[in-house]
C-alpha cells in the first residue's frame, strides 16, 4: 500500500510539474505573445465603436485614455486630409503608456503612409512588426528592448476617414523563463520530498487499521472468539470491522451452541438409552417385570431415540439444501383437523384440551407440499402442549387475511397456548437449529431444539410469511400464512 500511493503521489507530481513547465517555459513566450496580439485587436474594435458612440471630442478622448491605460497600449489616432499633394495625416490624439512609445516617436510621414496604405489595402486593417532596436540609440536600448507590434486600422468617419494606431511592444521573456525553470527545478525537489513524506503518513495511517485487524482476524481463526476488531474511524475500514465483529460473534455463537448440541444430545440420548438398558435387564433378570407396561416403556423410549435421530437428519437435509417441495392442491382444514384429532386422542388421558377455532366457516384449500405442512402442524402443536400452562388449553385458529384489495388472499393458521410464554430476548432465537430454552427442569422430557427450525425451513421453502407472539408468563401464538386457492363454505 505505502508503495502504490508513494507511486501515485509522485506520479501525480510529476503531471503537475510536466503541465507547469509546459506552460511556464515552453510555451510562455507564445502564450505571450498571443494574448499581446488579442489585446491589440481588442482595442481596435472597441475603439472604433468608441469613435461611432462618442458624442463629443472630448468623450472619445476619454475613451482613448481608458483604453490606453487599461490595457498598456499606445494609442495614436490621425485624421486623414486630402490636399493637393496627396493624402496626409493630422494628428488627433496620442496616448501614451510609458516614456517610449513607438508609433509616438516615428516621427516620419513615410512610415504613417506606409501604414495608411497597408490598411487599406488589407481592408482597413493592418498589422506590422518591427524589429525597432536597429532604429534606436545605444542609450535607448534595454535589455528588455525587443519587437514592436503596430496595429493600423482605417474607420470612415462622416465625410473623413480616420487612421488608429495602437502599438504595444513585445518583451523578450528569456530571462524571465530561466528564472522559472529554477523556480521550478526548486519546486520539483521539494514537491518529491512532501509526495514521500504524505505518502509514508497516509499509508502508516491508513494501513494501521488493517494491520491491527489482519492481528485479530489471525486470532479468530485459531478459535479466540474474543477478538475485538477497530476500523480507526476510516468509513471504509469502519464497516469492515463491523462486519468482521459481527462474523466474530455469529461464529462464537455457533460455537457455543454447537458446544451446547453435544451436550444436549448426548443427555437426550442417554435418558432413552438408560431407561432401555434399565428395563430390559430387569426383565431378563427379575421374573415378572415382562409386563406389557415395562414394554410398553422401552417400546416409547425406543421412539423417543428414533424421532431424535429423524429430526437430525431432517434438519442436516434442509441445510444441504437437498429437500424439495411435492406441491399439490389439497385441503388445509383437514389437515388440521387430523392433527388435532391425534393430538387429542393422545392427550385425552392427561387432561389436554386442544380445540380449533374456525373462524372462516368453511376448508380452504392452498398448494404447497401436505406432507410438510402436516409436519409444521405437529412440531407447533407439539410445542404448544409441552409448553402450555395450568389451563393444558391449546387452541388452533384458522381466520382469513384479506388483500388490499378486499379479496381473500391468505389463510392465518395460529397455535396458541396460555403458558410460561416466552422472553423478548429469546424470541428472535427460538427458530435457530439446537436452541432451547435453558431450563433444565424443562428440558429433561422435552424435543430435541430442532422442531422450530425444521417449521422455519418448511414455511422458508414454501415462501409462506410466519412468525410468533409471546410474552413471559402470558403464552404464545406461532403463525403461519399461506396463499388461498379456495373456499369451501360448510354450508355449500
Ligand atoms: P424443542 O424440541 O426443544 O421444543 P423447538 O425448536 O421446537 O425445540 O423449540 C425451541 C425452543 O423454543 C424450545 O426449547 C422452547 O424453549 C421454545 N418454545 C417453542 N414453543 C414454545 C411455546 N409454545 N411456548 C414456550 N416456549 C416455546
Amino acid at each position: 500500500m505505502r508503495t502504490r500511493l508513494l507511486l501515485a503521489f509522485l506520479g501525480f507530481a510529476a503531471l503537475v510539474l510536466g503541465v507547469l513547465w509546459l506552460f511556464q517555459t515552453f510555451w510562455l513566450d507564445d502564450i505571450y505573445r498571443s494574448l499581446r496580439l488579442a489585446e491589440l485587436q481588442k482595442s481596435a474594435s472597441e475603439l472604433s465603436e468608441a469613435l461611432h458612440e462618442s458624442e463629443s471630442y472630448e468623450q472619445f478622448d476619454r475613451a482613448v485614455s481608458e483604453l490606453a491605460s487599461e490595457n498598456g497600449i499606445c494609442v495614436s489616432v490621425y485624421e486623414i486630409r486630402e490636399d493637393q499633394i496627396g493624402k496626409s495625416g493630422v494628428m488627433l490624439m496620442e496616448k501614451h503608456v510609458n516614456t517610449f512609445c513607438f508609433i509616438h516617436n516615428i516621427g516620419s510621414s513615410q512610415l504613417l503612409n506606409s501604414l495608411y496604405s497597408k490598411a487599406i489595402e488589407n481592408g482597413g486593417e493592418y498589422l506590422e512588426r518591427v524589429d525597432f532596436s536597429s532604429l534606436l540609440s545605444t542609450e535607448e536600448k534595454s535589455a528588455d528592448s525587443g519587437e514592436n507590434v503596430i496595429r493600423a486600422r482605417v474607420e470612415e468617419f462622416g465625410s473623413s476617414e480616420v487612421l488608429m494606431l495602437f502599438n504595444t511592444e513585445l518583451i523578450p521573456l528569456g530571462s524571465t523563463v530561466s528564472t522559472l525553470r529554477m523556480q521550478l527545478l526548486f519546486i520539483s525537489g521539494i514537491l518529491v520530498v512532501l509526495a514521500v513524506i504524505i505518502a509514508f503518513i497516509i499509508s502508516s495511517r491508513m494501513s494501521k487499521p488493517i494491520r491491527e485487524m489482519s492481528v485479530e482476524a489471525s486470532k479468530l481463526a485459531l478459535g479466540n472468539y474474543n477478538v475485538n476488531f477497530d476500523g480507526g474511524g476510516c468509513s471504509e475500514t469502519e464497516n469492515l470491522s463491523v462486519t468482521l465483529n459481527h462474523a466474530a460473534y455469529e461464529l462464537s455463537r455457533l460455537d457455543k451452541m454447537q458446544k451446547d448440541l453435544i451436550a444436549n444430545v448426548s443427555h437426550d440420548l442417554r435418558t432413552p438409552l438408560t431407561m432401555i438398558s434399565g428395563y430390559t435387564e430387569a426383565m431378563r433378570d427379575l421374573p415378572g417385570e415382562a409386563t406389557p407396561e415395562n414394554m410398553q416403556i422401552v417400546i416409547d423410549e425406543t421412539k423417543r431415540l428414533t424421532n431424535l435421530v429423524n429430526d437430525m437428519l431432517e434438519v442436516s437435509r434442509y441445510q444441504g439444501g437437498t429437500q424439495e417441495l411435492k406441491v399439490t392442491r389439497f385441503n388445509l382444514t383437514d389437515v388440521i383437523r387430523t392433527t388435532f384429532e391425534r393430538y387429542g386422542k393422545l392427550r385425552e388421558r392427561d387432561g389436554y384440551s386442544i380445540t380449533f377455532e374456525d373462524r372462516i366457516g368453511g376448508d380452504v384449500f392452498v398448494e404447497a407440499d401436505e406432507g410438510k405442512i402436516l409436519q409444521v402442524m405437529y412440531n407447533l402443536v407439539g410445542n404448544a402442549v409441552n409448553y402450555t400452562g395450568e389451563d393444558k388449553a391449546v387452541i388452533i385458529r384458522q381466520s382469513v387475511v384479506f388483500s388490499d384489495s378486499g379479496e381473500a388472499d391468505e389463510v392465518m393458521i395460529e397455535v396458541i397456548d396460555h403458558g410460561i410464554g416466552i422472553s423478548e430476548e429469546e424470541l428472535p432465537l427460538v427458530w435457530e437449529r439446537y436452541y432451547k430454552v435453558n431450563d433444565f427442569h424443562r428440558r429433561a422430557n422435552m424435543g430435541t431444539g430442532l422442531g422450530l427450525s425444521i417449521v422455519k425451513s418448511i414455511l422458508l421453502l414454501h415462501c409462506a410469511r410466519f412468525g410468533v407472539r409471546s410474552s413471559l408468563g402470558e403464552g404464545s401464538c406461532f403463525w403461519y400464512r399461506l396463499k388461498i386457492e379456495d373456499i369451501r363454505r360448510v354450508d355449500m
